[in-house]
């Protein structure tokens, strides 16, 4: 591993001076960043390690409307088993009890959990082409094993997908990213925080340098008592995504009056299916509606070699995540 500098500011003024030098990167959990350090993937200059910084709670707060916040160094278990979460937001926390191990729910920061990097296992061989590690390299999935990848909005520089579950919740939840800078503070909607891949697919999000995640903000929930995180992967625990669908709905009288549903393991970034939300919007809360919607959601996907069975896999996912958050047998 590359030598580099350590720090850990006591300050969130000394945190945004320190992060606005090339060559820097944060550290909170360090679940995946000393991964991809000990691999090679990534060699910082210096880390700014910013656990000392007061950017932990889940809290209710008002401006317009009621919202939660949660702090960007809270801990994904903590956040899983938060009484207010389970009670009003159970599809985060089921994504969140869905994703990784116990130990690293332990460890991983909601922050860190967005900013996670792609599981592509040519991203982490150094001695394979990747454009994402190494901009106009190649990509060494495209005629590889690429049975883990994306049948939605890849480019023809990368086909990877985002790992997290924890983001398809938020994304679905409509939740909104505050970030600080020495400039002032902005709000970024979840589903504009990551980027699809394009020509540039060593961006993963839409981070501006010197930025610093702060707290997730998410919009009282009407989705409670319907929603439901369904994840589809080889073994029962600790594997990532080939699929996974987070439905919220609104059900009144068997009608649905509003829906929100965001898939995992697809895409680049969590994948949002509108045409199906808009179809859904005031139909019956029936099978039939749920496998059209599902049909609309296939729209446009596309499989490579290895991971055609996607294309079977997701929209019926998408039927069982709609039906489970229904509460039809
Ligand atoms: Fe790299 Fe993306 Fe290709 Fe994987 S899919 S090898 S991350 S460029």
């Amino acid at each position: 591993m590359k030598q580099f500098q350590y720090i850990r500011p006591a300050t969130q003024l000394s945190v945004l001076d320190a992060i606005t030098k090339p060559g820097t990167k944060i550290l909170a959990g360090g679940s995946n960043l000393v991964d991809l350090m000990k691999r090679g993937v990534t060699s910082p200059d210096k880390l700014v390690d910013i656990q000392n910084l007061p950017l932990k709670g889940i809290s209710w707060g008002k401006t317009k409307v009621l919202e939660l916040s949660i702090g960007a160094l809270e801990l994904n278990s903590a956040v899983a088993e938060n009484k207010i979460i389970k009670e009003s937001f159970p599809l985060l926390s089921m994504a969140l009890n869905a994703g990784a191990s116990p130990q690293l729910r332990n460890m991983a920061t909601v922050g860190g959990n967005m900013m996670q990097r792609t599981r592509c296992s040519y991203f982490y061989d150094t001695a394979m082409p990747c454009n994402k590690r190494e901009p106009n390299s190649g990509c060494g999935a495209m005629e590889g094993i690429n049975r883990m990848h994306a049948i939605f909005g890849a480019s023809d520089k990368c086909i990877a997908v985002h790992p997290s579950d924890m983001c398809v919740a938020l994304a679905a939840l409509d939740a909104i990213v505050e970030v600080k800078s020495k400039k002032g503070t902005r709000a970024i909607p979840f589903t504009e925080f990551h980027r699809l891949p394009g020509q540039t697919p060593h961006l993963d999000n839409n981070l501006a340098t010197g930025e610093l995640i702060t707290r997730i903000i998410i919009p009282g929930n009407r989705f409670a008592k319907n929603s439901y995180y369904l994840k589809v992967r080889d073994r029962t625990s600790y594997a990532f995504a080939l699929v996974s669908v987070a439905a919220a709905l609104l059900i009144e009288g068997g009608i649905i009056r509003d829906v929100n549903l965001a898939m995992g393991g697809v895409a680049h970034k969590p994948w949002r299916l509108t045409a199906a939300e808009e179809f859904l919007n005031g139909k019956q809360a029936t099978a039939a509606n749920f496998e059209q919607a599902a049909q609309l959601a296939m729209q446009g996907a596309k499989s490579f070699d290895h991971n055609y069975f996607k294309l079977k896999m997701a929209p019926a996912s998408i039927v069982e995540a709609l039906s489970k958050a229904a509460g039809l047998s």
